[in-house]
């Protein structure tokens, strides 16, 4: 039987990162020198080809382009690998792992992102449990078919499905959640997979969605907060769809100003997407009150989504078209198992 080939995409992080002698600072090393602290992946069964970001990155330093990069990456390659792992840091990891679920539409093959809390080097480091069990699980078939049929993110022994995933700790080896969906596998003894929960595209083939446009802004509601910033993001002139933070099951301010000014923002043909600053939950408008407004407006609901869902979700679905109906119709719908609805 022929090996399994995994492509293992390198973009940098703390997996991947060494103390700078003269300032004691963390910074990122190039491929070869994380390759030296793992020489458990020879003794993979395994072909294991590598590409690296030219300069490996700090992940606040990623956005739309280097998304792009790396699912162009992976649908050129796609025919030659079993399985892709890409080695991330974990700060803006849910971002990227959202925004490649909806650009990779179609995949038959797991794409799993990974990094950890300490660098590779370091004794204690998280990083090799998530390398070499987020590869064994990009490379596990059955029936020859690829168990993972979509983009997750590997951490501390669970597999979270990658646009459910939030990062929750700066510094507990435990950093993700997918707190509104069950883990899509847990590492033990076995790796033991949730198989009804597992995400089957109902598209046969790949399709590479690369167009992503970033006219996107966030609302977050909070008390006390003052007119002249809920006017100036709701006045930003690029921005045509606008993320609302929300209370709870998505409540918010009932003050007839607030409400005139998101108003207005709908009337021009722009969007407000509602999503709750809750850990958990969906929201519901027209629940209570102080959300049946923003339904009677045109709010539209972003039920369970979380912020680096919602936020992907719209660049793509704004590089996709400019038809706000059909906007507003993809946004509410699940695309890639990325909200529930009830
Ligand atoms: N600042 C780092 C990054 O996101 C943290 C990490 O790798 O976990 O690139």
């Amino acid at each position: 039987m022929p090996k399994h080939s995994i492509l293992l995409i390198y973009t940098g992080g703390t997996i991947g990162m060494i103390s700078d002698p003269e300032s004691g600072a963390l910074k990122a090393v190039d491929f070869e020198h994380l390759n030296e602290q793992i020489p458990e992946l020879a003794n993979f069964d395994l072909n294991i080809a590598v590409h690296s970001f030219d300069k490996a990155l700090d992940s606040s330093n990623m956005g739309p382009e280097h998304w792009k990069h790396i699912a162009r990456v992976i649908f050129s390659e796609y025919d030659s690998y079993d399985g892709f792992v890409i080695l991330h840091g974990s700060d803006t990891m849910a971002y990227t792992a959202s925004a490649l679920s909806f650009m990779l539409e179609g995949l038959g093959k797991p794409v799993i992102l990974t990094g950890s809390q300490l660098p590779i080097g370091i004794i204690r480091t998280d990083g090799k449990e998530n390398l070499i069990t987020a590869i064994e699980i990009a490379a596990d078939k059955e029936d020859g078919v690829s168990k993972v049929q979509e983009v997750c993110v590997y951490f501390e022994y669970s597999l979270y499905r990658g646009n459910r995933t939030h990062k929750i700790s700066a510094e507990d080896f435990e950093a993700f959640e997918s707190p509104n969906l069950a883990p899509m596998a847990e590492a033990g003894v076995h790796i033991t997979y949730n198989v009804p929960a597992l995400y089957r595209s109902p598209v046969p083939e790949l399709m590479l969605r690369d167009e992503l446009d970033a006219s996107v802004g966030l609302l977050t509601v909070y008390p006390g907060m003052p007119k002249a910033y809920y006017k100036s993001i709701l006045g930003v002139p690029e921005l045509k769809i606008v993320i609302l933070q929300s209370y709870g099951s998505g409540n918010a301010p009932t003050d007839p100003e607030f409400i005139a000014a998101l108003r207005s923002f709908i009337d021009s043909g722009k969007v407000i997407l509602n999503i709750t600053q809750c850990e958990e939950g969906s929201v519901d408008l027209g629940k209570y009150e102080t959300s049946r407004h923003l339904l009677n407006i045109g709010v539209i609901s972003g039920y369970d989504m979380t912020l680096e869902a919602a936020l992907t979700k719209s660049m793509f679905l704004l590089g996709q078209s400019d038809d706000i109906d059909w906007i507003n119709e993809q946004l509410q719908s699940s695309l890639r198992g990325e909200l529930t609805r009830p």
